[in-house]
């Protein structure tokens, strides 16, 4: 996932800036985050040791300011734009306070290129979680055992071949029914429309059967109850499907 190697991974030395054509931009920038480096001489090796420390900082910054958007999302429930707007607060904010302190880090001293670095980061890593956002589609769903009667499948919802988050299921279909057990997203995931994208797909992999979930917590209700209001297939709060489920 190449937002989180932008955030996590040791960064190459120069980063490739946002190009107009997607591919080659992810292709280029692909490249610079696993390109090896020519031998050098001990001096050029300490150098470039340094220049990762103090370019590790500045990531690490980008990173905080990201984990501080991801742990707010359990109030604020920020759809994709409004997330990178908190992000670049909370970066904003960051390096405002001039030698911003990190667990693990210390007190970090920013300078005017440390602060180009930050951004150009912030542009890449925000760009590459929008990117895997709007690429994200449904992996095909794989038979689980869960030692009932009825069958019961599960499939993720994958953007560059790694998944994001999954989603469990049922179905009865002689009593034409289907249950959600469990629909999981981490918290970097949520509130992007991947929910929506799972339940759809669930509605298109068995369109004939009505839908109930288990979902209990508020969170949850609110999501099912704002997405059968939209959806063309039936949904109901009910929670018990039929008697095959037992
Ligand atoms: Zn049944």
């Amino acid at each position: 996932m190449l937002m989180y190697r932008l955030l996590w991974d040791p960064l190459p030395d120069t980063l490739p800036a946002p190009a107009r054509r997607r591919f080659s931009w992810l292709r280029d920038l692909a490249a610079a985050m696993t390109a090896s480096t020519a031998p050098m001489s001990e001096q050029e090796e300490q150098e470039r040791v340094n220049r990762r420390v103090s370019r590790g900082a500045i990531q690490a910054l980008v990173r905080e300011a990201y984990r501080a958007a991801v742990a707010e999302q359990d109030s604020e429930h920020r759809p994709p734009a409004a997330f990178t707007q908190a992000w670049h607060a909370h970066l904003a904010a960051l390096l405002d306070q001039g030698s911003p302190d990190l667990d693990g880090w210390g007190p970090i001293t920013i300078t005017g290129g440390d602060t180009d670095l930050a951004w150009s980061l912030f542009g890449l890593a925000s760009r590459a979680r929008q990117d895997a956002i709007d690429h994200a589609t449904a992996a095909l769903s794989r038979r689980v055992d869960r030692g009932q009667a009825v069958p019961n499948f599960e499939f993720s919802i994958v953007s560059e071949g790694e998944p994001l988050g999954d989603v469990t299921y049922g179905t009865c279909e002689s009593c034409g029914v289907g249950l959600l057990y469990k629909i999981g997203f981490p918290d970097d995931w949520q509130f992007c429309g991947l929910g929506r994208l799972a339940l759809s797909q669930l509605e298109a992999r068995h369109p004939d059967l009505t839908w109930y979930t288990t979902g209990q917590s508020r969170h949850a209700r609110g999501f099912y109850d704002r997405y059968r209001q939209g959806s063309a297939s039936p949904w109901t709060a009910r929670q018990h499907p039929c008697p095959h489920f037992d």
